[in-house]
């Protein structure tokens, strides 16, 4: 990674974890409550699927290191709209920028969250990265069985 992208990396990280968007609760929600024990990493991620399966909105709350809250927050930012199986999709090529295992299959979708590919340096911090979309993942897999609280754990 060069310079130039490493303070972008940092600035977003930073942004997204002192600001983090689409902050709060849903009522009526599906819920997923997300951990990552070997941070300390927690998130509670509320989504709401209309109709089609498309999300039609999302909040996270949480708390845990820069990494977990700024990609819990910028995942919220990504999904929100979208179809439920376009953000699997997204999960699924963002678990690839983070770990650097795997090819992307549609890199424009990814946009900004290329930024956290300096995680792949950092082992111990892919776990953070993907917490918010474990429980995103989950959400998902809860719709479609009809259930509305749930857990996703990095530990699994
Ligand atoms: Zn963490």
């Amino acid at each position: 990674m060069n310079d130039e992208l490493r303070e972008l990396y940092q600035q977003v990280i930073l942004d997204h974890s002192r600001k983090p968007r689409n902050h709060g609760q849903l009522e009526g929600a599906v819920h997923v409550h997300g951990d990552n024990p070997s941070c300390g990493d927690e998130i509670d991620l509320y989504v709401k699927f209309d109709a089609d399966g498309r999300i039609a909105d999302v909040k996270f709350s949480g708390q845990g290191c820069a990494i977990s809250q700024a990609s819990a927050s910028m995942m919220t930012l990504k999904v929100k709209g979208q179809p439920h199986g376009d953000a699997e999709n997204l999960a699924r090529d963002f678990r690839v920028v983070v770990t650097g295992e795997g090819k992307v299959a549609n890199e424009d979708a990814l946009g900004e969250l290329q930024l956290l590919e300096g995680v792949q340096h950092f082992p111990q911090r892919v776990k953070c990265a993907m917490l918010g979309w474990r429980a995103l993942e989950q959400a998902i897999q809860m719709r479609a069985s009809g259930g509305s609280e749930g857990a996703a754990s990095s530990e699994d």
